[in-house]
């Protein structure tokens, strides 16, 4: 028997289920986009676990600290079950190569586009990657997705029109391309 029976959505989060607003550590800076709590909702409701994958250089970049990344998650989890509706579980990376906070300035493997968080996320929650997706703006989402071996899906928020451009000219593609995360829940829900 296999442990691993869960089927989960990875979530990028500036740019995917937040607005990108550059660098930000405090949930007081954080837009929701007013389309993903029903996004969530629907990926609940169809029995995928919810995890967000984010990378944040800016701990290493001195620019914000773990615990305010920690408690700007915490902040975000509690607006969504205040809507009914669960986020499982967040993962960040709070490394950069050229960070200016030593304890954190290193190539590490949890950088998306390395799969280092989402087989993490995958091993403590018992995610089936293969019946998986990751749905992210940027093309590292889309490299991280594929990487992990789950189903890599673009939306053209955030930085994604731009990013939609550059991956055709590299000859990427992703599994699905869809305006914004609640359009590509309700396909990839059904
Ligand atoms: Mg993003």
């Amino acid at each position: 028997m296999s442990s691993f029976d869960s089927k989960a959505v990875f979530l990028d989060r500036d740019g995917t289920l937040i607005e990108d607003k550059g660098y930000i550590c405090d949930f007081t800076q954080v837009t929701v986009f007013p389309f993903s709590v029903a996004a969530v909702r629907l990926l609940n409701d169809n029995n995928f676990k919810v995890i967000v994958i984010t990378n944040q250089s800016a701990v290493a970049r001195g620019i914000c600290s773990e615990q305010q990344v920690q408690e700007l998650h915490r902040s975000l989890t509690i607006f969504f079950s205040e809507k009914g509706v669960v986020i499982d579980d967040f993962y960040y990376c709070p490394y950069h190569e050229e960070g200016v906070i030593e304890k954190f300035r290193k190539k590490h493997e949890c950088r998306k586009p390395a799969p280092g968080m989402i087989l993490q996320a995958a091993a403590d929650h018992g995610i089936d990657l293969e019946r998986s997706f990751f749905i992210g703006d940027n093309e590292c989402d889309i490299l991280a997705g594929a990487n992990a071996g789950c189903r890599p899906v673009l939306v053209l928020t955030g930085k994604g029109e731009q990013v939609r451009g550059e991956l055709e000219q590299k000859k990427i593609e992703p599994y699905l391309i869809a305006p914004d995360l609640l359009s590509a829940v309700q396909k990839i829900a059904n």
